[in-house]
């Protein structure tokens, strides 16, 4: 079963239709990016999935369940995770601090009220971030972070909540190269080895080429192409409308 199935999704905002009648699905471990240039649609996507805003007409399923319309909060609770643009990290308390709450929330999800939290909840947030190569990070405050190892913790604060489905709108953004490339490889082995469909845009196509298994192109509201990445890179209309040339 596909983790996400999006079916004939659409939005208005007063006269401009910003989405019109996406359809797509995302397997678990796969990486799927969705580009498109600016105003295409990408966000009000995302928003559409995780509930910030409520389709027009369309349908998404997660795993099998109808979750159009439902609150933020609900689909998160049913396993979407996401990354945002603005890093939402408490500065004062340190990384291993941060992963825990979100670890505490997760396991309170779950209805593990009971847990002796503390101990427990710093061993696997520390096993997190060793898996995110933070672990001479773990016991420094978020505040004194440098930009690209900001972007691993929120990482780790999605992963916490063990999502089946994470979106990562412009996850790279503002990241140097090297560093965006580093992120996006371990996001990448990351969904592999736990199943974890991941849908992300981005601006940088060297990014897009080398990590997405599969890539969506929006343009005005509507996919223009899908496919492989060499397929979509030599798209003829993908070239025009994207690539411009
Ligand atoms: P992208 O993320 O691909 O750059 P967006 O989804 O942000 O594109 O925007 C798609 C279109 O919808 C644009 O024309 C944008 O101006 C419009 N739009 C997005 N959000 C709103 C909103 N909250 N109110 C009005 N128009 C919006
Ligand atoms: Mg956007």
């Amino acid at each position: 079963m596909a983790t996400l199935e999006v079916e004939g999704i659409q939005k208005s905002f007063g006269g401009v239709q910003a989405v019109r009648g996406v359809s797509f699905a995302v397997e678990p471990g796969e990486m799927l990016a969705l580009i498109g240039p600016n105003g295409a649609g990408k966000s009000t996507c995302f928003n559409m999935l995780n509930g910030q805003l409520r389709p027009d007409a369309g349908r998404v399923r997660l795993q099998g369940r109808d979750i159009t319309g439902l609150k933020p909060r609900e689909v998160w609770r049913l396993g979407v995770g996401r990354t945002f643009q603005i890093t939402a990290t408490f500065g004062s308390m340190t990384v291993r601090e941060n992963v825990q709450m979100a670890l505490l929330s997760h396991h309170r999800r779950l209805g593990q009220l009971w847990r002796p939290v503390a101990r427990m909840d710093a061993a696997e947030a520390d096993a997190l971030l060793a898996r995110l190569g933070m672990a001479g990070q773990a016991g420094r405050p978020c505040g004194i972070l440098a930009y690209g190892d900001l972007k691993r913790v929120e990482l780790a604060i999605a992963l916490a909540n063990q999502p089946a489905l994470l979106l990562m709108d412009e996850p790279t953004a503002g990241m140097a190269p090297q560093e965006r490339v580093s992120l996006m490889a371990l996001t990448a082995g990351i969904a592999r080895e736990r199943g974890i469909a991941v849908l992300f845009t981005e601006h940088d196509m060297d990014v897009v080429f080398s990590h997405a298994d599969r890539i969506l192109v929006l343009d005005r509201g509507a996919l223009i192409a899908e496919g492989a990445p060499q397929a979509v890179r030599n798209d003829p209309r993908v070239r025009e409308v994207y690539l411009g040339s």
